[in-house]
């Protein structure tokens, strides 16, 4: 498989197996009794502590793509308030980036990271008048979004994955893994107890 096809055939298995979240900003508005107390609840189109994580392996090439909520990533899905919760948006989009840090190849395949494409767009608060008894924060939900290249100098030694998503961003929760190798494809749970994804 070329590497083309490996990544359209990520994003083919991300629409099928991610329906909910192929569209970034697809939130439901149909559960206004959002509680952002409650970090289990359903929303319609994520669920807050869980995230999706696509593993592919093409021949020297590993794919990683990570789809969350940005509740996970920073603690919150409305748009920033604050000086604060900017700085927090920033920070994640930082983290995200070093894909290095997140996903870590077992050290014999000697896989580097090539390159990396982050996406975690919370919106523009806008300062309109609320109405009375309106908490329109509640309405928004966001997903953060990750895609990772590594390429490894001795990829037939590459068999384990250790995800330490749940380090960095301790709002994780459990992933829920798709992984495709020439082997085939399956699924996985990894929680901060069992982040090591074997290949
Ligand atoms: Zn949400």
């Amino acid at each position: 498989m070329s590497m083309t096809h490996t990544l359209t055939t990520i994003a083919a298995l991300a629409s099928l197996a991610l329906p909910a979240i192929a569209g970034e900003h697809a939130h439901d508005h149909a559960h206004p009794q959002h509680e952002q107390r409650e970090p289990h609840r359903e929303h319609g189109t994520h669920v807050h502590g869980i995230a999706q994580l696509n593993v592919a392996i093409d021949a020297d090439s590993l794919l990683v793509e990570l789809t969350s909520p940005a509740m996970n990533l920073v603690g919150f899905e409305h748009p920033p308030h604050n000086a604060q919760e900017r700085a927090a948006i920033t920070a994640a989009r930082e983290q995200l980036e070093d894909g290095a840090a997140l996903f870590v190849p077992n050290a014999e395949a000697e896989c580097v990271q090539i390159s990396s494409q982050v996406t975690l767009d919370l919106g523009e608060h806008e300062e309109h008048e609320h109405e009375a008894g309106h908490e329109d924060d509640h309405d928004h939900h966001a997903d953060g979004h990750g895609e990772w290249a590594f390429t490894c100098a001795n990829p037939v030694s590459l068999n384990q994955l250790d995800v330490r998503v749940f380090e960095v961003f301790p709002g994780t929760e459990s992933l829920r893994v798709q992984l495709i190798t020439s082997a085939g494809q399956r699924g996985a749970e990894l929680t901060a107890e069992r982040h090591l994804l074997d290949l």
